[in-house]
């Protein structure tokens, strides 16, 4: 059965590349019927911290990308956090001390650091040159009694080939010898990046991998490490990463942000998820689409191998046709309260259907929930245009209204066929009456939602501008 994992590191919110990340192994596991699995990789203790872990889970959660193993859930590998797993690392390093396939290496920071500024300069790639590789039992037993802290190195054996099948880049050859020996625990006994993230994906039963290239260069190091072990291999697969629109890794200055504050900017989980689904990944079809659909077209072979450029506007597209996709329901509870309390509970449904079409964020609502809910003030740009009406418009308008009432078709016929006018003439200045602005929902819901008093009384007020 497949089990794909998101395996972040909580040292810092969210943002669109991770969430990307997450989301294809959850619509991987989806389409597959098989299981998502969630794990914190929190070794790094100086950089992890718990909140960034639990804002995780709630921005997942959010985005409707629930996971069927891991935190809060359980699953027959608990614990999910790698800060409480140390016990089991620890026979994977006994077991590898045995066998002698990782050695302890005393070499100091400043010491590697000087080692590889000489290899660099010399035109060599930088790579740990073995120095610690044949110390004796004494020599060990010498530097441990002085109070110096290995760390644990891994022995990358000699000529050897490293092949796998990217499944989304194709066959990957590496040579063991263009690879140093690598540290797979740190000084302070936590565990190195490379070797947690191979063990527990042995361990946890992880069939498919799907990570960003950046990780590409560590695959075989993690497969040297379950070989070493005997452990089975998950696929791998390395998408390529975001960029931002000048082709720079995508970044706050391109106006990305985390999921936290989209989600504060009131952007929706269904439009986040059409966007993403989207970037990097190709859909034949381009309507929008829920969770389980997205999940039923997803295929890896649809990954682009080309870095996926982020688009602003592509994400108020999907931001629109979410809202459109809202049901009334979910819509009102997403408006908020500040829109929320402008509303009379019978205008509720007709204010939703008024401006649905016309908004991309609760703010947006808020702006038509104060133009027909409170007093309405012309601003010098309206006021231009009501001046510039036919002279005879909005009182005429205030004559039909009394029989047409708010049926805004039998209004404007009748204003017209009187006036003898039609198009802009007629239709913008009415809507500047009653609206103060030059752009908006349709009429006809406009005057339904405004009632014939108020009708009266902006027509009036348009009326004595001068
Ligand atoms: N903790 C790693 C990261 O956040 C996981 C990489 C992986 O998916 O293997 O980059």
């Amino acid at each position: 059965m497949t089990k794909t994992r998101f395996a972040p590191s909580p040292t810092g919110y969210v943002h669109i590349g991770n969430v990307r990340t997450a989301l294809f192994n959850a619509l991987l596991a989806k389409h597959d019927k098989g299981i998502f699995l969630l794990r914190i990789e929190d070794t790094d203790q100086n950089r992890s911290e718990e909140t960034y872990a639990e804002q995780l889970q709630h921005d997942l959660l959010w985005l409707g990308l629930a996971w069927q193993e891991g935190p809060g859930v359980g699953g027959d590998q608990v614990p999910y956090f790698q800060s409480q797993r140390q016990s089991i690392y620890a026979q994977y390093y006994q077991q590898l001390e045995e066998a002698k396939h990782v050695y302890p290496c005393f070499c100091s920071d400043q010491e590697l650091a000087i080692a590889r500024k000489l290899q660099l300069s010399s035109g060599k790639p930088p790579r740990y040159q073995g120095t610690c590789r044949q110390l004796s039992a004494e020599q060990i037993k010498q530097k441990i009694e002085q109070g110096l802290k290995p760390t644990l190195r891994f022995r990358v054996p000699d000529s050897q080939v490293i092949e796998f099948n990217d499944f989304v880049r194709g066959p990957q050859r590496f040579q063991s010898n263009e690879i140093g020996d690598f540290v797979i625990r740190r000084g302070d006994g936590t565990a190195a990046f490379f070797f947690c993230n191979a063990i527990d994906d042995a361990v946890m039963k992880v069939t498919h991998v799907l990570r960003g290239e950046d990780h590409l260069t560590n695959t075989p190091r993690q497969l040297m490490i379950l070989q070493a072990l005997g452990l089975p291999f998950p696929q791998y697969g390395h998408m390529a990463l975001i960029v931002g629109p000048d082709g720079a890794p995508l970044s706050k200055r391109h106006g990305s942000r985390n999921i936290k504050e989209l989600k504060q900017l009131g952007f929706l989980p269904q439009a986040i998820i059409n966007y993403l689904g989207r970037l990097g990944h190709y859909y034949p079809d381009n309507s929008y689409m829920d969770l389980t659909q997205l999940a039923t077209n997803f295929s890896v072979s649809a990954l682009g191998s080309a870095p996926a450029r982020y688009d602003q506007e592509q994400l108020l597209y999907w931001q629109k046709q979410a809202v459109q996709h809202l049901d009334e329901s979910s819509l009102w509870d997403w408006l908020g309260a500040e829109v929320q309390q402008l509303i009379p509970t019978t205008a509720k449904n007709l204010f939703i259907q008024t401006i649905k079409a016309n908004i991309t964020f609760p703010t947006d609502a808020l702006h038509w929930a104060k133009i027909f809910f409170t007093d309405l003030h012309y601003s010098a740009e309206s006021s231009a245009i009501l001046k510039q009406a036919d002279a005879k418009l909005f009182e005429t308008a205030i004559t039909v209204l009394a029989q047409a009432g708010t049926d805004f078709k039998a209004l404007s016929n009748a204003v017209s066929q009187q006036l003898n006018i039609k198009g802009k003439a007629l239709f913008q200045p009415l809507r500047v009456a009653l609206t103060g602005e030059l752009h908006g929902p349709e009429m006809g819901h406009i005057v339904e939602l405004l009632g014939k008093d108020k009708i009266h009384a902006r027509l009036t007020a348009a009326s004595e501008i001068k």
